[in-house]
């Protein structure tokens, strides 16, 4: 560190022991796919801040949408008022979205994307005149947001989860079927709670932050068919997965499903701007729809809507249209799968999986996650591995060079961590 920020006494980190962690590196500037620091070093970027700058830092585009907007708007509130960079990105959303995925509510957060989707599948129910259906089944392994709602469908076992439980509101909990034929845990779970179940939540075809597991469309395809024939509304997370990452614009896709509530976050202004959106069906949205304003959904974010970050997500969605994104999502997926099958079957590697721009290798056991960080480091790439796990999200614009600079340096780093475990 060059610097010398105060940041260790006033900054309270993410999910960090502030006694022990070490300083955290000082970025300074981004382009393309390269993370400057403070010390002049530009590290290859293997997550894009979160899976969320797609079109790598700094595109051009969206910074003069940026730009634009901010002369002429900043924010302005949303009650009463509209405008717009918000009227427009609706209206686009609900066009690319599957079926009557129409209806779109705007907010800030991830997370709070999650909470919103929890109230309207609740009060869709109070709305219609039925009481008591307050759970959601959600899937072990999941992650929707670190907000008590959202907490409380995390992975139960999960240490955030644990924690904070006295708070929490109770959940039903199943395993992911594994194959579209393993069915018997869930319609189990949906059976024994047919009355007080509001919602099932998913993260449709990965789990990300919980561990980047990934199941087949079919079995998606099977959650989606399992909670209609209960009569219960699907909510997709795909706060991850939107936005090309899985090599489709919405992974649901994939399955042939339409959610009857999805979220939208992380790439959804391409990494520029915080902004999420909730988005319903119609027959959702028409249970808030009558002449009682109590039946109107009750929610509402101050920075709702932001038009400078729904200028930068209306740049983003341009981008989709006008670069081939989704092309180059499908060859990342060519060369992670190729690049990082050498790791299968090797000592202390349990499994290697990818699905398009998702690459994810786990060990056999927990890590020595500083000396894997280092090594990271050392080799001149921002990789960040969690838990057992060591994971690659880049931009879909990276060159293939710096692809490959990444995919090397997990190859030669993975195995002598893996060593050191068995
Ligand atoms: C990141 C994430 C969230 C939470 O989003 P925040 O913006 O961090 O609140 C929720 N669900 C999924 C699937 C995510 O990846």
């Amino acid at each position: 560190m060059t610097s010398d920020l105060p940041s260790k006494k006033n900054l309270w980190r993410p999910y960090t022991q502030m006694r022990l962690a070490p300083s955290p590196l000082e970025a300074v500037a981004t382009r393309g796919s390269r993370i400057v620091l403070a010390d002049g070093r530009a590290l290859v970027d293997g997550i894009a801040s979160w899976w969320t700058a797609v079109h790598g830092y700094n595109h051009p585009h969206i910074a003069e949408a940026v730009a634009d907007q901010l002369a002429r708007m900043p924010h302005v509130m949303f009650g009463g008022l509209t405008h717009a960079p918000a009227e427009r990105l609706a209206a686009r959303l609900a066009a690319l979205l599957p079926g009557d995925l129409d209806h779109v509510f705007f907010s800030d957060s991830g997370s709070v994307a999650v909470e919103v989707a929890l109230k309207m599948a609740a009060q869709m129910w109070l709305n219609r005149g039925v009481s008591g259906r307050t759970k959601v089944l959600a899937f072990r392994g999941g992650y929707h947001g670190d907000t008590m709602g959202a907490m409380s469908v995390c992975d139960p076992e999960e240490g955030m989860h644990r924690r904070f439980g006295a708070y929490l509101p109770s959940q039903v909990f199943c395993d992911l079927p594994r194959s579209a034929a393993e069915t018997a845990a869930l319609e189990s779970a949906l059976a024994a709670h047919r009355e007080t179940l509001a919602a099932v939540i998913v993260e449709p075809l990965v789990q990300g932050a919980g561990g980047m597991v990934m199941h087949p469309p079919e079995v998606l395809a099977t959650i989606a068919r399992l909670a209609r024939s209960h009569g219960l509304p699907l909510i997709a997370d795909e706060i991850f997965t939107g936005f090309g990452r899985t090599g489709s614009l919405f992974a649901c896709e994939q399955a042939g499903i339409v959610p009857d509530i999805m979220c939208l976050s992380k790439a959804l202004t391409g990494g520029t701007m915080a902004l999420a959106a909730t988005v319903a069906r119609t027959a959702v949205f028409e249970a808030f729809w009558s002449e009682d304003p109590a039946a109107a959904l009750m929610h509402g974010p101050t920075f709702m809507a932001n038009p400078l970050a729904c200028a930068a997500a209306n740049a983003s969605l341009d981008l989709f249209e006008t670069e081939p994104r989704l092309d180059q999502a499908r060859a990342i997926a060519h060369r992670l799968a190729d690049g990082l099958a050498g790791l299968k079957g090797l000592p202390g590697v349990a499994d290697v999986r990818t699905l398009g721009a998702i690459g994810a290798v786990q060990f056999a056991r927990a890590p020595d996650l500083p000396a894997l960080k280092a090594a990271f480091l050392d080799r001149g790439v921002w990789v960040r591995p969690f838990g057992d796990i060591v994971y690659l999200t880049p931009a879909l614009t990276i060159e293939p060079a710096d692809l490959d600079r990444l995919i090397e340096a997990v190859v030669a780093v993975v195995p002598e961590q893996a060593a050191a475990l068995s």
